[in-house]
């Protein structure tokens, strides 16, 4: 789960990590009286769930409280990257000597969390990371011992940061690394960091993750989710703790367990089709959840072809059944479907779906012959 800038800093400043004075506006009025208030230039900032919102306009620069105003109304209610600004986070406008790259994440490779640090901030770090690598400073962090004072210091060495603002920058790096464990996310970046003219490090931007599977640790946050930026497809999953990932092929993948997702998937490809996503019903899924399931699989248009692949343990084939022919009924839908079947009530599940003209396998490697055969049909045709 994203948080939005204005959360980030507020968790920022809860950690004594140096941010701009600033506020929330949801109107051209609102903008006016903070900036009023500041009583000199002003950043306006829209609060949307999306990078590089600088270049998409949806940062600006203003010098007056009328000037606030007519740019406040201007966004308020635009579109950045699609997404609909409903806010603006109004700051004092602060003057940049240096834009600097400071973050961390989870490093899938050594399973541990990665510090990063850049001279080069401001830009997108994987920008920076396909150009020119070797201007980011990297160090793993033990989780048992934390971010250490030499490890920040190793990094302030290596982008070159001035020696005066070593201290600050250790702090800011400890106080960033309390809150990303504390809070149990899997990205907090500060990007960028900037050093001011009067020689301070400021959080000028701010990004945090939340890991989704910890939330329920963290419960103040769960009514916070802003779904502006999400897919109606996503949205729905969740309520039906579905895992699904869409992805650029066309035969739809219905299927229980990550693994065997992960397996269907590969015999797809290795049988020359395509997967249109990833989607994981999970153990023990009822025929509501299992109709639910097709019906965001349905509402995909590049899907041409569902492949069904359940092996039935806690999942009872006749309930997946079930919920195959209950979103048959609700979605009118030409698409063909291949089932393939097996395990706990395997027999019931197949009387069921006997009645209802499907398409059958017995083995993963029929079902994903059939499903690529119709799927390329459906392209000729
Ligand atoms: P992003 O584009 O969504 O990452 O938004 P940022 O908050 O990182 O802002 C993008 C860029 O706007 C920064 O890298 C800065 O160059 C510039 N910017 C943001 N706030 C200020 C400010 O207070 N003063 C000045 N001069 N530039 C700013
Ligand atoms: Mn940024």
């Amino acid at each position: 789960m994203r948080l939005h800038e204005y959360q980030s800093k507020e968790i920022f400043h809860q950690q004594h990590i140096p941010i701009p004075r600033g506020r929330l506006a949801s109107t051209p009025e609102e903008a006016k009286l903070i900036a009023e208030e500041f009583n000199g230039p002003v950043v306006l900032k829209a609060q949307v769930l999306v990078g590089g919102r600088g270049k998409a306009g949806g940062i600006r620069l203003v010098k007056s409280p009328s000037e606030a105003h007519e740019v406040a109304s201007k966004i308020l209610g635009s579109r950045i990257k699609d997404i609909p600004v409903r806010r603006l986070l109004i700051e004092e406008a602060v003057n940049i000597q240096q834009e600097i790259y400071f973050g961390m994440t989870v490093d899938r490779k050594t399973g541990e969390t990665i510090v990063i640090a850049s001279a080069e901030g401001g830009v997108d770090i994987e920008e920076i990371a396909r150009k020119t690598p070797e201007k980011i400073a990297k160090v793993g962090i033990n989780p048992l011992l934390g971010l250490k004072g030499f490890q920040a210091r190793i990094l302030a060495a290596e982008i070159d940061l001035p020696r005066n603002l070593w201290r600050s920058f250790i702090e800011i790096a400890q106080n960033l690394y309390r809150a990303y464990t504390q809070l149990d996310a899997t990205l907090a970046e500060i990007n960028p960091l900037v050093i001011t003219s009067s020689n301070r490090l400021v959080a000028l931007d701010g990004k945090i993750l939340l890991d989704e599977n910890a939330l329920f640790r963290h419960p103040e946050y769960l009514d916070k989710r802003d779904l502006s930026a999400e897919t109606p497809e996503e949205i729905e999953a969740r309520k039906f703790c579905l895992s699904y990932i869409k992805l650029s092929g066309n035969i739809g993948c219905l299927v229980n367990g990550a693994g065997l997702a992960m397996a269907t998937m590969d015999i797809i490809q290795h049988k020359g089709g395509q997967a249109a996503n990833f989607l994981d019903i999970g153990g023990g899924a009822g025929a509501e959840k299992v109709a639910a399931a097709l019906r965001i699989i349905l509402s995909d248009p590049q899907v041409e072809t569902v492949l069904i692949n359940i092996f039935g343990g806690i999942t009872r084939c006749d309930e997946v059944a079930r919920g195959i022919i209950k979103s048959m009924e609700d979605v009118d839908t030409k698409i063909p479907f291949v089932v393939r079947l097996v395990g706990t009530n395997e027999e019931e599940g197949k009387q069921i779906l006997a009645s209802a003209n499907l398409e059958t396998a017995d083995t993963l490697q029929e079902a994903a012959e059939k499903a690529v055969a119709l799927s390329m049909e459906v392209l000729v045709s």
